[in-house]
């Protein structure tokens, strides 16, 4: 039973929508600081969904190591079949213990008295310097501050401009099989062969030109996770398309399955434009543009991201107290105006100039990616892995600066084949306008940002 909120608690300093991995690592650290927090989600205690694969470097770093269950020492990318297909990454992959790490930020919320409302959110209204969620059980709670950590769902935070991303699509199976061909200490992060589409000659045109692969966890010589995916398409490629490229697959491979443990249809929008900056309602993860563009990776960007994200708003928070004392108002009361500077500091520290120059570079990648076929997608992922562990480890989890990435694009045009460079050249062309386009946004963002962080200051 988690702590519930009730109308006698009255004002929280803020209301968190969403109880998955973003929302929760919030409300942790928010309410260690000492504020009041509530967090509304329709089944706080429910599993997470999501199969979520990581870097282990990634997630040792923030210390929740602990929360792998399994650990590859390597990985694995086919391009081909030829004996030059295969490469070899040096770099340690895990599968999260979701419900370890769920049960891990729970204790933590209610440990430091965060309270929870079990429904929808359906609204947030701004006024008066402070804000009101409503539920959909006609539970009306009011905040300092709201933060939209619905994922996806998007149900808060505003656009200015139509949302239009790519999308990341697959179709997994973790499975009980009575074999597979693949390495259990290696997990297989893409195999782009594709052979099984030779009896099909419709799949194997339509796979030439939307190209899928496989990524699988072998957890055992009889117990894999098998999840057909397409990287980045507009529009997504159907999830029945990628059960039967996936069926065909399986069927080449010689694996039987014996029974299904789980089934996951994913569907991640990709890049697409950022919600409005800055504006009231605060946001993480999904809501907030987070998904690496080019990868469709995010928790470990988004875990990282959440005690920046709570810092500030304690920072914030803080400031607010302050300025109310001084004006003999109660604690938290502040006008119109210092809300919607608390809140663009907020947004600032997530999205500082840097970090969007970095994520036009990210939609660039994925505006090459969505135009490669299958032989100019090997060609691409060839050149991609022949970097140095730098270049395409810090690309793939988001360590590059905007240098860096320049530095990165070149490197990469350098190790391509001749007939890659002109293909990248053609059609990077539309994407790097795009890009472009997106650090002239940037000019004067970080001001008009800073200036108002200075005012609450
Ligand atoms: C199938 C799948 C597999 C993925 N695999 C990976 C992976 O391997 N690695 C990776 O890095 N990323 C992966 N992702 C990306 C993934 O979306 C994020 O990493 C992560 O789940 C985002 O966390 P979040 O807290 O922002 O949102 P979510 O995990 O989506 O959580 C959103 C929460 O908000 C709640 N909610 C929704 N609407 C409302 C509402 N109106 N009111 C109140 N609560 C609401 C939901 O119940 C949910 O609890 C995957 C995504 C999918 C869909």
């Amino acid at each position: 039973m988690l702590p519930r909120y009730h109308q006698s608690i009255g004002k929280v300093e803020l209301v968190v929508a969403g109880a998955g991995p973003s929302g929760l690592a919030v409300a942790e650290r928010v309410s260690q600081a000492g504020y009041k927090v509530c967090v509304i989600d329709p089944s706080p205690l429910a599993a997470w969904p999501n199969n979520y694969g990581v870097w282990v470097d990634e997630f040792r770093a923030m210390g929740l190591d602990d929360c792998l269950d399994h650990v590859w020492d390597r990985a694995e990318v086919f391009l081909d079949s030829s004996p030059s297909g295969l490469k070899h990454l040096a770099r340690p992959y895990g599968r999260v213990d979701r419900a370890k790490l769920k049960r891990k930020l729970l204790q933590r919320c209610v440990a430091h008295g965060v309270v929870f409302q079990e429904a929808r959110v359906e609204e947030v209204v701004h006024a008066d310097g402070s804000s009101q969620i409503t539920c959909s059980d006609g539970t009306r709670i009011p905040g300092c501050m709201v933060l939209d950590a619905t994922g996806h769902a998007r149900k808060l935070v505003e656009y200015d401009k139509p949302f239009n991303p790519g999308y990341q699509g697959a179709y997994g199976i973790l499975a009980e099989v009575e074999s597979h061909p693949f390495p259990t200490d290696a997990m297989l992060f893409m195999d782009w062969r594709d052979e099984h589409t030779a009896s099909n000659l419709q799949m194997q045109e339509s796979n030439r030109k939307l190209p899928t692969f496989l990524y699988a966890m072998p957890f055992s010589k009889t117990r894999i996770f098998l999840e057909e995916t397409s990287l980045v398409a507009r529009p997504a490629v159907p999830f029945l398309e990628l059960k039967q490229r996936l069926e065909a697959r399986m069927a080449k491979y010689g694996i039987k399955i014996k029974a299904i443990e789980e089934e996951e249809y994913c569907l991640i929008p990709m890049g697409g434009v950022l919600p409005r900056l800055p504006q009231r309602t605060l946001g993480i993860g999904g809501t907030a543009g987070m998904v690496h563009p080019s990868t469709g990776y995010m928790v470990a960007r988004m875990l990282g991201a959440a005690p920046v994200l709570a810092d500030a708003i304690v920072e914030q928070l803080c400031a607010a107290s302050d300025a109310a004392a001084q004006s003999h108002l109660p604690p938290g009361a502040v006008t119109e105006s210092d809300a919607d500077r608390l809140s663009a500091a907020v947004w600032h520290s997530i999205w500082p100039v840097e970090r969007i120059r970095q994520r036009a570079f990210f939609s660039f990648g994925m505006d090459v990616l969505l135009s490669l076929d299958l032989t100019e997608t090997r060609q691409f992922f060839a050149a991609f892995f022949a970097l140095s562990d730098h270049h395409w480890q810090g690309f793939l989890s988001a360590r590059l600066s905007f240098l860096e990435l320049i530095g990165f694009g070149l490197s990469l045009f350098a190790k391509s084949s001749n007939e890659a460079r002109l293909n990248l050249l053609v059609k990077g062309v539309p994407g790097l306008v795009g890009m472009l386009a997106g650090l002239t946004g940037t000019i004067g963002y970080e001001k008009r940002l800073l200036g108002k962080k200075e005012q609450i200051r």
